[in-house]
């Protein structure tokens, strides 16, 4: 079954052009790596981009002797429709189409020339290459540079070793199916591929061993041993190649007549004969094909739950990041006035409990007015001195008869004054409250997150209504105070004691002055009582007037006027308060083209599964 293939291999395409395929340190590349892939393996010129052109039916690789290839190349075969046209992509220059494969050719050199510059270098970075054609099997190849084992010249002395780890980190992968090249023409005990793909794979159980340049072998011998599995045993059966030699590339030797001479080869060998429907290239493409489908089949539920693990953690992450916002004004505006729900939400926890802070406000209430006031300097302002200076004052030339009503007056009233400050301060200092809870509340509304401007926005709003609402509420708070100077308590001075002269004591004994003195000490205590009636009232009311007009002014209205001015809005003004920290929308962006990877993927899987 073809599909099966086709399937990972569409999801590698899609991984590779969202930059996630193996080797690369990508958080996401875990699906690449789970999905099978085949990487060809052997020393420099065993033939390994020969083998590779054979399988594919097309010329496109750069070949010949020396170091050749010096970039990882990643070739993924899309079978097409019969009839269709051929031709191929690479992923660094994506919406431009190949039909000419001596131009494809031209081009992997040149790409690889522009990583590793003119030189015998080798780099790790790989090309990416894709093959749509109806004369191609679905599969994902590795060309890799050949195993050496000494540096020429221009190379660094460390070439050697880059080479065999750059090409170990391909093949140590579990999941990467090794075709292990070695030259029919060399001793396989000599064979470079054969000894790492024994050290990675000891078992031999995701190795094909395929022998090429049969047709180069010393007359009279014969490469039986290897083939038949007696001179090194692998799990799966050695394949023999004959692939076109230098000179049939020099006379280019079209592919297709490539093949047929490699099927007469074949069929004609004395040696081979009877292997030879096991034999060529042809043969290694539809075993290799077979092979893969029954690994990806019998991963298929592993790689369906890494796809369900995958999309569920990134649902969570954009839930984290919150969905894209919407384009249209009307959308935005909507997305603006929830975000604004969210945070007067927070806001109402925080003043009516089950957030901290709205306590704070009490507090105001509790202690800081009541002490407030007993601080303000009464004492002072109704000593015997001053109380005397002000009667005296108040009364001018004819000193009161019985009871000094201007002098009390005065006194009342400047006392009252004192209030001022306290009743002010009440509403300065839950102000403060709430502007802090304002500050706390946008920085704990998760949806508020990504969007600084509208945050800034926010709180300038808030802290505008805030500032209203304590105006409003200075005065109120003020009002009060004066209403107390406005009128009098009568009742209080009616229940006064009268001011009787000393009952029974001996009148002789009282001096004017020891009467006045009483007198003005008795007017102090009278006012200061008063006073201290009215700092009893005030005590309660203040807390009222300053919930009234602040407390419950933010709670219920804190957003009304921005509400009133977002509404007046354009639609290019709504999106700049959405405006996101662009490298969150990037994050976003990658996530959500993931997402749609990672759930078409699971469809198709699903679809498959079902099929079968
Ligand atoms: P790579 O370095 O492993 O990729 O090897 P190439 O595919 O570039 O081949 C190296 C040289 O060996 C080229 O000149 C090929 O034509 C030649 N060659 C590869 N395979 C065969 C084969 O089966 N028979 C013959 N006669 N020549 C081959
Ligand atoms: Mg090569």
């Amino acid at each position: 079954m073809e599909s099966l293939i086709g399937l990972v291999n569409r999801i590698q395409r899609a991984c590779t052009v969202l930059g996630d395929y193996g080797g690369g340190d990508n958080a996401f590349s875990s699906l690449w790596e789970a999905l099978p892939t085949v990487a060809v393996v052997g020393g420099q010129s065993s033939g390994k981009s020969s083998v590779l052109e054979s399988i594919v039916g097309r010329d496109f690789l750069p070949r010949g002797s020396g170091i050749v290839t010096r970039r990882p190349l990643v070739l993924q075969l899309h079978k097409t429709e019969d009839g269709s046209q051929e031709y191929a992509e690479f992923l660094h220059l994506p919406k431009r189409r190949f039909t000419d494969f001596s131009v494809v050719r031209k081009e992997i050199q040149d790409e690889t020339d522009r990583i590793t510059g003119k030189t015998k270098q080798i780099s790790p970075v790989p090309i990416h290459l894709s093959i749509y054609s109806p004369n191609v099997v679905n599969l994902t190849l590795i060309d890799l540079p050949g195993l050496t084992k000494v540096a020429i010249e221009g190379q660094p002395e460390s070439i050697v070793q880059d080479i065999e780890a750059m090409v170990r980190t391909y093949v140590e992968k579990p999941n990467c199916i090794i075709l292990a090249i070695s030259p029919a023409n060399q001793d396989i005990a000599t064979s470079d591929a054969i000894k790492l793909a024994r050290e990675v794979d000891p078992t031999g159980e995701r190795t094909f061993g395929v022998l090429t340049k049969l047709d180069l072998m010393d007359k009279g011998t014969n490469a039986l041993d290897v083939l038949e599995g007696r001179s090194y045993r692998l799990q799966h059966p050695w394949v023999g190649i004959v692939n076109r030699s230098q000179a049939d590339i020099n006379k280019n030797i079209d592919m297709i007549v490539a093949r047929r001479k490699e099927r007469e080869y074949f069929a004609t060998s004395p040696d081979y004969g009877h292997l030879s429907n096991k034999m060529g290239s042809e043969y290694l493409a539809k075993l290799l094909s077979k092979h893969l489908e029954s690994v990806i089949r019998a991963r298929i539920p592993s790689i369906t739950s890494l796809i369900n693990k995958s999309i569920d953690e990134l649902e969570s992450e954009m839930d984290h990041l919150g969905r894209p916002i919407a384009v249209d004004a009307g959308a935005q505006l909507y997305t603006i006035l929830e975000l604004c729900r969210a945070f007067d939400k927070v806001f109402k926890e925080h003043l009516d409990g089950g957030r901290p802070g709205g306590d704070r406000i009490y507090g105001v209430f509790d202690n800081q007015l009541p002490a407030a006031l007993r601080k303000l300097p009464f004492d002072r302002h109704l000593s015997q001195q001053n109380v005397r200076r002000v009667v005296s004052e108040a009364d001018g030339y004819q000193p009161h008869l019985i009871a000094p009503e201007q002098g009390y007056r005065r006194l009342i009233e400047s006392s009252l004054n004192y209030f001022r400050g306290p009743a002010e301060a009440s509403a300065d200092a839950v102000h403060f409250v709430l502007k802090e809870l304002v500050r706390k509340s946008i920085a704990e509304t998760q949806e508020l997150r990504r969007f600084p401007s509208l945050q800034a926005e926010l709180a300038a709003a808030a802290n505008e209504a805030l500032e209203r609402f304590r105006n409003d509420s200075k005065k109120t708070v003020l009002r009060l105070v004066d209403m107390e100077s406005s009128y009098l308590t009568v009742d209080f001075f009616r229940r006064l004691p009268q001011e009787v002269d000393n009952k029974g004591g001996n009148p002789a004994s009282s001096t004017v002055d020891r009467y006045t003195e009483m007198h003005f000490r008795r007017i102090g205590s009278n006012v200061s009582s008063y006073v201290g009636m009215v700092s009893e009232t005030l005590k309660n009311t203040i807390p009222k007037a300053v919930v009234h007009c602040q407390v419950r002014e933010a709670k219920q209205s804190l957003l009304n006027y921005f509400y009133t001015q977002i509404g007046k809005k354009e639609g290019k003004q709504l999106s700049q308060l959405l405006d996101e920290d662009p490298a969150l929308m990037e994050r976003r962006l990658e996530c959500a083209k993931r997402l749609e990877l990672y759930k078409a993927a699971r469809d198709e899987i699903d679809s498959v599964s079902w099929a079968r």
